[in-house]
C-alpha cells in the first residue's frame, strides 16, 4: 500500500497577470477569448488601479477621481474597446471660459479658448469605471483575485516536479521536468556509464557518469534508479529505496 505525499505540482494557469487596472483587465480578456487560463492578482481589495468612479447620491452624477477622458482621434482601442462592451460616452462640456490657477497665492485667471480646453475629449457615460466592470464581467468566475498582493516572482525556466510516495516497506523518489525527454533510442542505454547525449542548450557532451552513478548508489542501498520517457511529454526519473 502506497501513501501519496502531495506536493503543489498542479498548473492553476497558463498566464499570471499582476494588477488588475485597466491594462490587466484588457490582457485577461483578449488571452480569455484565446482560450487561455488567467489568474489576474490584484493587491488592492477593489478592481480599476488609477480608475475610480465616485457616485452622488445628490445629484445622482458620477464623477472620475483618477481618468476621465479620452480622445477618439489618437485612441481608436479605446473606441473600439467601448463599441464592444456596448458602452456609451458623451462629449465633454467645453465652452465657456477655464479658470487657470498658475500661481497658488494669485486669485485664479480666466482664459477663454477658442476651440475649447479639452481638445474634442469624451467621456464614458457613467464614469471610467463603468468600463472596468464591464471588463471585469466577462471573464470567468475567480479570474481576479482581490487582496493578492505579488510579493516575488521566480523564473524557474521548464518546471520540475518532484513527488514521493512511501509504503511500509519502501519510498519512491519520481522526478519529473517538460523538455524533450530522451530520444527513445537512448532509453535503454541511459544509465550504462560514459554513455551520453549532447545537451539541448549547448550541443555538448556531459561525461555520462551521473545517472549510472545513481543508479549505483540506488543498488547499493537495495533500490532503483530508472527513468523513462512521459506520455505526456518530458522525462520521468525514479529512484525507489527500502525503508529496511
Ligand atoms: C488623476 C489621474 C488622472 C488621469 N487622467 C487620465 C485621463 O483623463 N485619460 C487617460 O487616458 N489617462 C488618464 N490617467 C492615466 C490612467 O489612469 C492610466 O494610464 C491607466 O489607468 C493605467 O492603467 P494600468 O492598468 O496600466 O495601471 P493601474 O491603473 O495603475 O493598475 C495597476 C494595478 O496593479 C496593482 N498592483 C501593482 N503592484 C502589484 C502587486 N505587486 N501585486 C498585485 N497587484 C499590484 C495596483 O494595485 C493596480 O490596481 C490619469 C491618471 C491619474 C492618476
Amino acid at each position: 500500500m502506497t501513501t501519496p505525499v502531495p506536493l503543489p505540482v498542479a498548473q492553476w494557469a497558463d498566464v499570471a497577470i499582476v494588477g488588475a487596472g485597466l491594462c490587466g483587465l484588457a490582457l485577461a480578456r483578449v488571452l480569455t477569448a484565446r482560450g487561455l487560463r488567467v489568474q489576474v492578482l490584484e493587491a488592492r481589495s477593489r478592481l480599476g488601479g488609477r480608475v475610480l468612479t465616485a457616485h452622488c447620491e445628490a445629484t445622482d452624477q458620477h464623477l472620475d477621481l483618477g481618468p476621465t477622458w479620452y480622445w477618439p482621434e489618437t485612441e481608436p482601442r479605446i473606441v473600439a474597446l467601448l463599441a464592444e462592451l456596448d458602452l456609451s460616452s458623451f462629449n465633454q462640456h467645453d465652452p465657456g471660459d477655464a479658470l487657470w490657477l498658475t500661481d497658488p497665492s494669485r486669485a485664479p485667471e480666466r482664459h477663454l479658448h477658442a476651440g475649447g480646453v479639452h481638445a474634442g475629449a469624451r467621456r464614458i457615460q457613467g464614469g471610467a469605471a463603468r468600463l472596468v466592470e464591464a471588463l471585469a464581467s466577462a471573464l470567468p468566475p475567480d479570474t481576479v483575485r482581490l487582496d493578492a498582493e505579488v510579493k516575488s516572482l521566480r523564473d524557474r525556466g521548464s518546471c520540475i516536479e518532484i513527488s514521493l510516495q512511501t509504503s511500509d516497506e519502501q519510498a519512491e523518489f519520481s522526478i519529473r521536468d517538460h523538455g524533450a525527454g530522451a530520444p527513445d533510442y537512448a532509453l535503454p542505454q541511459i544509465f550504462d556509464r560514459f554513455y551520453s547525449l549532447p545537451r539541448p542548450a549547448t550541443g555538448r557532451k556531459s561525461t555520462g557518469l551521473g545517472l549510472a552513478l545513481v543508479r549505483e548508489v540506488a543498488r547499493l542501498h537495495g533500490g532503483e534508479a530508472s527513468f523513462e520517457n512521459h506520455p505526456e511529454g518530458g522525462g520521468l526519473a525514479r529512484i525507489r529505496l527500502p525503508k529496511h
